[in-house]
């Protein structure tokens, strides 16, 4: 069951224009098999073959069959080697069965058919006049419903099917699928590859991945674990993906449930449109996932993005979701699955910090996108679910049913889940039915509150100590707005700790009102309280206690989190203690993440004083720190700070996104506006000369000269330069950021200019490749003038759902931007109006007086 979305005048809509109901179509029978034999011309773009799906009827007398294929050339359909008539309209074939179907009948429908250069689905990538060493590659992508663009197929998830390929390539090329690899036929000058895959999967996981790669063999169990990746990359591939054979452990231990298919393949591929993607036991990765040892001191983000897609091999490929809307519970699965192998890998801390830093990308999305259910099955493209609701709310969601139950009592309930689904569908309710099972505790009342239906509490905890009769007092306000359909409210069972010397004592109260205290005899005065001990509640909370215990809180408090909302509860203080409390904790604290947020903390004092703390930061060990520390300097725009960030430009760090933060930081020194301010053409021919000598790693470093470009929104000869960067023969990192710059410095030009942006923005729309329309959607959704939005429409009608979604949102944001734009204007028209009008009467007053 899902309730329908709501929205609260307070939060935009999810569901724009065209949004409906969507269901999985009516079944013919069970698909057992899919065949795909395919021939690839690849300088051509060209593949053709047969696909041959066999149906096993569900029911007598069926005469004609609807199959999803997209663009593509059908040669012919047989069945039993006897041609069938059909009727193709460019998505669905119409097959007219020349013999109805009987039960117990199976029937293979075989398609001969052709690709001629696909839009989607299959992606071939070559070489180009600007770039002459790009590699030869194919490459599908199948989620959520492409697969239809590469073989005729009942493209929805519900379907499960086992399948092979085979598929013939010049000699020189590998090409990997999924399952095991059967047979290599050597021809002449061609390979023919044969992968077969027994276990049964829905068409969205079925792939291919052809090119020239370099190839790393490891084993778990004796199962192949293979990396494919452009040769010369041996290095960066072991530090990437070189721990999988170790997470495949992890995970069986973990999920009670042995790694399922017969060998794990992980292939990076150049231009890829997404991060990663599970298909089953053959995950395609983006190359530039690829990291060096320099990437390595401070990017998770490789390692995070292995375990994801790893995860996937059991939430999403051995268990399947039955429909889109239920993508939640593989996507926050595996989402979640980064905490639980960063809390294995490295430490409980770690783990904790990084599953915050996803419940606030979910809250950033709730506050400033839109607020939805977790299960909804209204929306035009199912794309459009894959947003930060799915993956990192749906995430929390997994570890608050985690908190609920108990380690064990999770872990085997995770078990049952996966037993009783292997190799089959699930929808949300089946993740509530394992629970149950296994426990025989009912979770309903957590999925009503955080899947069913949008948002998440919002606390505001006030605490006092009462001597005289011994009593802590904690008045709990929950702040969230009433959403249209419900008060908002959350019902909800939250711990309250108090910790005097060493000893602990935690209340479990029931938290459901707007507002509430609470009373707790205590033999002595609490050191510190702690509000939802063990901060496993997804939620907003304000702390307003007194700086003693949240000075005591700060340190002593064993919860990285608790200390770092406590850091935070301190800097609202602003004064001059706060700021040496801080200060002294960021000496002492021993977890980086903790300092990271002292840092950002302390940067929130309005202060003198706070400069100086915050150049003491730059010298923290941790790069994490020190980037945090120099984003703050640069809104202190003082003097000393650009010197100290300007030196950090001039040395370098050891880390590429701690450098790059330095010399992005110098667009906001030069656009401050101080007395001292440093002098543009300065920082100009410092970005200049970054841009000129520091290439490297994913054009992480220089892309931080084109960030600063971007902020000196007033200037001309900025903008002159970042043009130059979104230039075709430009690395493809570096002009993306140069092309989304665009629109930020858009923001402070002249009119001529602005029309000048508009100008290179048009030439590039016209660019067809993905990632570059996002980036052209992107800056256009950062002007402030409706001239945008023609350009914005001409996304609208593209094909794919993502680039629809987000030029429309573009579009709105745009629109806010101008509008407001032209009310200030409206009023400050009115007040001159006022002024004059004020002007004229006082004048006459005053003539008038003179007359008396
Ligand atoms: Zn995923």
């Amino acid at each position: 069951m899902s309730r329908t979305a709501f929205d609260s005048p307070k939060y935009k809509s999810f569901q724009l224009p065209g949004a409906k109901p969507q269901y999985n179509p009516d079944r013919y029978g069970q698909v057992t098999h899919i065949a795909l034999d395919l021939k690839l011309d690849i300088p051509n773009r060209i593949c053709s073959g047969t696909c041959t799906t066999t149906l096993n009827p569900i029911r007598n007398g069926i005469t004609s069959i609807v199959m999803d294929a997209v663009d593509m050339e059908i040669i012919s359909i047989q069945v039993s080697n006897e041609v069938q008539k059909y009727d193709y309209d460019g998505k669905q074939i119409t097959i007219e069965l020349t013999n109805a179907t009987t039960i117990g009948n199976p029937i293979s429908l075989e398609i001969t058919y052709k690709l001629d250069k696909p839009d989607r689905g299959m992606y071939f990538v070559q070489p180009n006049e600007y770039f002459p060493n790009k590699p030869t590659q194919v490459w599908t992508q199948g989620e959520d419903e492409d697969s239809r663009y590469w073989f005729p197929c009942f493209d929805y998830p519900g379907q499960l099917a086992s399948s092979e390929i085979r598929v013939e390539v010049p000699s020189s090329f590998t090409a990997i699928s999924n399952g095991k690899l059967e047979n290599v036929e050597d021809k002449s000058d061609s390979k023919i590859y044969h992968w077969i895959q027994t276990e049964v999967h829905p068409t969205y996981l079925m792939t291919l991945a052809v090119g020239e790669f370099s190839e790393i063999r490891d084993e778990w169990n004796g199962k192949d674990i293979t990396y494919y990746f452009e040769k010369g990359k041996d290095h960066e591939a072991r530090l990437t993906m070189g721990k999988t054979p170790r997470m495949v452990e992890f995970f069986s231990q973990t999920y009670g449930y042995p790694y399922a298919y017969p060998k794990y393949a992980q292939v990076c591929v150049d231009d890829f449109i997404f991060g990663g993607m599970e298909n089953t036991s053959t995950t395609l990765l983006t190359d530039r996932c690829l990291i060096d040892d320099r990437a390595a001191i401070d990017n998770l983000r490789a390692e995070t993005l292995v375990a994801h897609e790893l995860a996937h091999q059991w939430f999403g490929d051995l268990v399947v979701i039955k429909h889109w809307s239920h993508a939640w519970v593989k996507e926050g699965a595996a989402t979640y699955a980064e905490v639980l192998w960063l809390s294995h890998e490295y430490s409980s801390d770690l783990g904790r910090y990084y599953w915050l830093g996803q419940a606030r990308e979910y809250l950033d999305e709730d506050s400033s996108r839109y607020r939805r259910p977790l299960v909804t099955h209204v929306y035009r493209e199912a794309i459009e679910l894959y947003d930060r609701h799915i993956y990192e709310k749906g995430a929390c969601v997994y570890h608050m049913m985690r908190t609920e139950l108990g380690d064990e009592l999770f872990f085997k309930s995770m078990a049952t889940f996966l037993h009783d689904n292997a190799h089959n569908t699930v929808e949300t309710i089946d993740l509530l039915r394992a629970v149950e099972k296994t426990t025989g505790r009912n979770l309903t009342f957590l999925f009503d509150q955080y899947v069913y239906r949008g948002g998440h509490p919002d606390y505001k905890v006030e605490y006092s100590w009462d001597n005289d009769s011994k009593l802590a007092k904690v008045a709990v306000t929950q702040t969230q707005v009433n959403d249209g359909v419900t008060d908002g409210l959350f019902d909800l069972k939250i711990p309250i700790g108090f910790t005097t010397n060493t000893i602990n004592k935690t209340f479990t109260v029931r938290i459901h009102q707007r507002e509430q205290a609470f009373y707790f005899p205590l033999e002595s005065k609490p050191d510190f309280v702690s509000f939802d001990v063990g901060n496993n509640t997804l939620k907003t909370v304000e702390l307003a206690y007194p700086l003693p215990e949240l000075s005591a809180q700060l340190v002593q408090d064993p919860d990285c989190l608790s200390r770092l909302n406590a850091a935070a509860a301190i800097a609202k203080k602003g004064n001059l203690e706060a700021l040496k409390t801080l200060q002294k904790a960021l000496s002492t604290e021993v977890f980086w993440g903790v300092r990271l947020e002292i840092v950002e903390a302390i940067a929130t004092i309005k202060l003198d004083q706070v400069g100086a703390v915050l150049t003491q930061a730059l010298q923290d060990p941790e790069a994490r720190v020190r980037r945090a520390a120099i984003i703050a300097l640069a809104d202190q725009k003082t003097a000393a700070a650009y010197q100290s960030v300007k030196a950090i430009v001039e040395t370098g760090d050891p880390s590429y996104t701690t450098e790059s933060s330095a010399i992005a930081a110098l667009g906001t020194f030069a656009m401050s506006g101080l007395p001292d301010a440093p002098d543009e053409s300065e920082v100009l021919g410092i970005l200049k000369s970054v841009l000129e000598t520091r290439d490297g790693w994913n054009q992480v470093v220089r892309s931080g000269a084109i960030s600063a470009l971007s902020k000196m929104k007033t200037s001309s000869a900025a903008l002159e330069l970042l043009q130059t960067y979104t230039n075709p023969a430009i690395p493809q990192s570096l002009r993306l950021a140069a092309i989304r710059a665009l629109g930020s410095i858009s923001t402070g030009q002249t009119p001529p200019q602005l029309e000048q942006i508009l100008n290179r923005l048009r030439e590039l729309s016209c660019d067809r490749f993905f990632f570059t329309q996002l980036a052209v959607i992107s800056s256009l959704g950062q002007m402030e003038t409706t001239k945008a939005i023609p350009l914005l429409n001409s996304f609208v009608n593209l094909p794919d759902g993502r680039v629809k979604r987000m030029a429309e949102e573009a579009i709105q944001r745009v629109q806010r931007k101008s509008g407001s734009d032209a009310s200030v204007k409206q009023l400050r028209e009115e007040l001159d109006s006022l002024k004059k009008d004020n002007k004229t009467l006082t004048s006459r007053l005053e003539a008038l007086e003179a007359k008396g």
